[in-house]
C-alpha cells in the first residue's frame, strides 16, 4: 500500500488497470486459442485430401519403389493429422469446451482395436507388446466416450514406444473398487528410459518435456499428457505415474466404471 501511494496511484485506479489488464490478457487467449482453431481446421481438410488419396494408392498394384513412397506419405500425412488434432484439442481445452460423446462402450472391442493400431509402431522400435486383460468383465459395456478412451490408450501406448527401445510395453486393464464404486484401471507400463523425480512434477502440463534434448531426438509436442488428462477428469477419473529413471515408466488412469446397456453394434465406432 506505502509503495502504491508513494507512486501516487489511488487504489481505485491500480485496480482499474489490473482489471483492463486481466481482460486484455483474456482477450488475447481467446484470439490465440481461436486462430489455432481456425488454422486446425484449414490445415486438416487438405491434409485428409492427401491422406484419403494415398490410402487409395496403397490398395493399387504400384512397383515396389512408388510403394514405399506412397507409404511414407502416409505415415507422414498420419503423424502430422496427429499434431494437428492434438493443437485442436489444446485450444478446445484452453476455451474450456473439450467435447466428449457418453454412450455405451464395448471395452474389450476399444482396447482390442487400440492395440492392433499400435502394434506396428512397437514392431518398428523393437518392442513387444503384451495385453494383460481379464477374460470378462463384470461391466463389458460401460458408459463413457469411446473415442476419446481411444485416444488417451493411443497416446499413452504411443510414448511408451517412443520412450522405450527393444522393451516390453504392456497394456493391463482391471477392475477393482474404489469408494463403493466400481473402477477399471488401465495401466501403460514400460521398460524404456524412465523419468526422475523433477520430470514427473511437470509432465502433464502444457508443453512440458523432460529435457530439451530428449525432445530433439524424439520429437512431439508436450500436449499429449495434458490432453490426456484433461479427457480422462471430463470422464470422471484420475491418472498418473509411477517411473524411475533408466528402468521404466507406469503411467496408470481410472476411470468409473458405470455399466451401460448395448445399445447397437456400431455403438464403440466413432470417428472424430
Ligand atoms: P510429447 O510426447 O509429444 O513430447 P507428452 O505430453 O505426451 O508430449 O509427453 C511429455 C513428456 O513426458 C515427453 O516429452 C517425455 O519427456 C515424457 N514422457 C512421456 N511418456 C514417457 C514415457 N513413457 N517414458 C519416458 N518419458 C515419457
Amino acid at each position: 500500500l506505502k509503495s502504491v501511494r508513494l507512486a501516487g496511484l489511488s487504489l481505485e485506479s491500480l485496480s482499474n488497470a489490473l482489471e483492463q489488464a486481466y481482460h486484455d490478457v483474456e482477450a488475447g487467449n481467446r484470439a490465440k486459442s481461436q486462430f489455432m482453431a481456425t488454422m486446425g481446421h484449414e490445415i486438416r481438410t487438405p491434409l485428409n485430401a492427401i491422406l484419403g488419396t494415398a490410402e487409395l494408392l496403397e490398395l493399387s498394384h504400384l512397383p515396389p519403389s512408388v510403394a514405399t513412397g506412397v507409404q511414407t506419405i502416409r505415415r507422414s500425412g498420419e503423424a502430422l493429422l496427429e499434431i494437428i488434432n492434438e493443437i485442436l484439442d489444446f485450444a478446445k481445452i484452453e476455451h474450456g469446451n473439450l467435447d466428449v460423446e457418453i454412450r455405451p462402450v464395448d471395452l474389450r472391442a476399444v482396447v482390442s482395436a487400440t492395440v492392433v493400431i499400435i502394434r506396428d509402431r512397437a514392431t518398428e522400435h523393437g518392442n513387444r507388446i503384451a495385453l494383460e486383460m481379464p477374460v470378462a468383465f463384470e461391466a463389458p459395456f460401460i458408459s463413457s466416450d469411446p473415442t476419446r478412451l481411444r485416444q488417451v490408450l493411443l497416446n499413452l501406448l504411443s510414448n511408451a514406444i517412443k520412450f522405450t527401445k527393444n522393451g516390453l510395453v504392456t497394456l493391463r486393464v482391471s477392475e477393482m473398487r474404489a469408494q463403493d464404486q466400481a473402477v477399471l484401471r488401465f495401466e501403460i507400463i514400460d521398460t524404456g528410459i524412465g523419468i526422475d523425480g523433477d520430470g514427473l512434477c511437470k509432465l502433464f502440463r502444457p508443453f512440458s518435456q523432460v529435457d530439451a534434448s530428449i525432445s530433439r531426438k524424439y520429437g512431439g509436442t508436450g500436449l499429449g499428457l495434458t490432453i490426456c488428462k484433461q479427457i480422462v477428469e471430463v470422464l470422471g477419473g484420475r491418472i498418473g505415474v509411477d517411473s524411475v529413471k533408466g528402468r521404466g515408466s507406469t503411467f496408470w488412469f481410472e476411470i468409473p466404471a458405470v455399466p451401460a446397456e448395448r445399445l447397437s453394434d456400431d455403438a464403440d465406432v466413432d470417428e472424430r
